[in-house]
């Protein structure tokens, strides 16, 4: 009989289908993806790809990203279940507040948020390029949103703008406290620290390098450090310890885990392939409108 893995194949075939996976999901996941990558990463790929069907092995507002890159596409959530809790961590009515009071304001929309609100929004970021395209703006204000931890760590070094927050945190990250990192580091003294931005400002105080997931592998890639502390979601480990044979990697003393992202499973992706259940639907206005931020993260970042 068939593997799980050997019938995805097939029906990947058949539905000319393309598998996008964060490295946040499990191993078994990726390993069948045609694409694995931080979320920036995988907005451009889906943005590219000539798939008729895009099957989104993440939480929700990733996969609505890729529907809205591709509105003439299928975009299938194994696990429409899966949502990212700071996607949900603002609202409209901050946004509009601020629009009022602010004259010369760009509201910057981290992508780990709803499409409708990004709908508000005049560009999306990641944890990739947010520095790069903040700096590029030319407004004197800027509104960052949802989450407030990847805000200040990019207003830190942007000190000619006014930056403005409305209080979001990625529950995951921002439970990382700077006595889980001291913890494995007076073990392993010659570790290095990495972090993602997510990660609260006492915590990247105490890092070598702050990055995105894709920033953190490739820091990781390069570093002569063959001891590395890891501040970020779990699932990374499986990417950091097959790209550096030879390197020990250290989970900090607190568990970093989504749930969320543990919602893909193997037995998921097929199911959605052979039913086409979890399709991404959206309102063809809201789609159109969150569009503008997303492609214009596309240019920027290029
Ligand atoms: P990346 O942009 O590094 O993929 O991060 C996405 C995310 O959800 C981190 O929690
Ligand atoms: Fe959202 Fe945090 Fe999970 Fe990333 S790790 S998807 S920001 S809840």
């Amino acid at each position: 009989m068939d593997s799980v893995q050997a019938k995805i194949e097939r029906l990947k075939r058949e539905k000319n289908a393309i598998i996008l996976a964060h490295y946040y999901v499990d191993a078994a996941v990726k390993e069948i993806a045609d694409c694995v990558g931080d979320s920036y990463y995988l907005a451009k790929r889906a943005a590219e790809t000539n798939a008729r069907t895009l099957v989104f092995c993440g939480v929700r507002f990733m996969g609505e990203s890729a529907k809205i890159l591709n509105r003439d596409k299928r975009v299938l959530l194994p696990d429409p279940a899966a949502d990212c809790a700071m996607a949900h961590m603002a609202t409209a009515e901050q946004i509009e507040r601020y629009r009022q009071e602010y004259s010369d304001l760009a509201v910057v929309c981290y992508i780990n948020s709803t499409a409708a609100l990004k709908t508000h929004c005049d560009v999306c970021v990641t944890s990739s390029n947010a520095l790069k395209i903040v700096r590029a703006l030319p407004q004197k204000n800027i509104l960052l949103i949802p989450d407030d931890n990847l805000g200040r760590f990019i207003a830190a070094q942007v000190p000619e703008k006014n930056f403005y927050f409305t209080g979001g945190c990625c529950p995951v990250h921002a439970a990382l406290l700077p006595e889980d990192v001291l913890a494995v580091k007076a073990a392993h003294p010659q570790a290095a620290v990495l972090a993602h931005p997510e990660c609260k400002q006492n915590v990247l105080a105490l890092a070598d390098y702050v990055g995105s997931t894709a920033g953190i592998l490739a820091y990781a890639q390069q570093s002569a450090a063959r001891e590395l502390i890891v501040c970020t979601e779990n699932g990374v480990f499986s990417d950091l310890r097959a790209a550096c044979p030879g390197k020990e990697f250290y989970l900090p003393a607190r568990e970093m885990c989504c749930s969320d992202m543990k919602k893909i499973t193997l037995e998921k992706v097929l199911s959605c392939l052979e039913t086409g259940a979890g399709e991404v639907i959206l309102n063809a206005e809201i789609a159109e409108r969150a569009a503008v931020p997303l492609q214009a993260m596309l240019q920027l970042a290029r």
